[in-house]
């Protein structure tokens, strides 16, 4: 079941609002998800991520755990980005993730001024949007020109096709059951 966090209060319901969602949206998660899936294979945590300019592919990025600690894969889509475009300004870019980005990844996002973030499963645990809300911190917002407007979130989109790459790893954290699940 889809299921959309709600940035206010920080309960999940069971409701989709549509109208945030775009019609290019299920085609580049599903390559998000494969990502996540190719990373499974590589022996790697399920972490797929890719910048994406309406609905075009810029980048994309793999969890690379044997590279750095920081070789998220949110954190390599938008170097790629970075590089891709020539700049750090992605502000017409969506960032596209199998998962709830981390604290670190959202800095970063939030940094790169990404006007948009999409993403599958929730991180209750250790998530950068449900638990340390740094996607949606409205004080970032006047730290100009380092950071811009808080983005617009659509979590939990296509959570259970994500799931289904992860309940192949023991990371029993993500999901917006996790914590009924232990
Ligand atoms: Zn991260």
């Amino acid at each position: 079941m889809l299921v959309v966090m709600n940035i206010l209060n920080n309960k999940t319901d069971n409701t989709l609002n549509m109208q945030t969602i775009k019609g290019y949206d299920k085609k580049i998660m599903l390559r998000c998800i494969e990502l996540s899936q190719i990373a499974v294979n590589k022996g790697d945590a399920a972490f797929g991520s890719l910048v994406s300019l309406d609905g075009k592919l810029i980048a994309e990025g793999i969890n690379n755990k044997n590279g750095k600690v920081s070789d998220h894969a949110e954190i390599l889509a938008l170097h790629n980005a970075h590089l891709k475009l020539g700049t750090t300004d992605l502000s017409e870019c969506t960032l596209y993730t199998s998962c709830e980005p981390c604290p670190m990844c959202s800095f970063m996002i939030r940094e790169y001024k990404i006007k948009r973030v999409v993403y599958a499963l929730p991180s209750l645990y250790v998530g950068g949007h449900s638990k340390w809300p740094i996607l949606q911190d409205e004080e970032l917002e006047h730290m100009t020109p380092i950071f811009s407007n808080v983005p617009e979130i659509l979590g939990g989109y296509m959570e259970e096709e994500a799931n289904e790459v992860m309940k192949q790893t023991p990371l029993w954290m993500f999901g917006s059951d996790a914590k009924l699940n232990k």
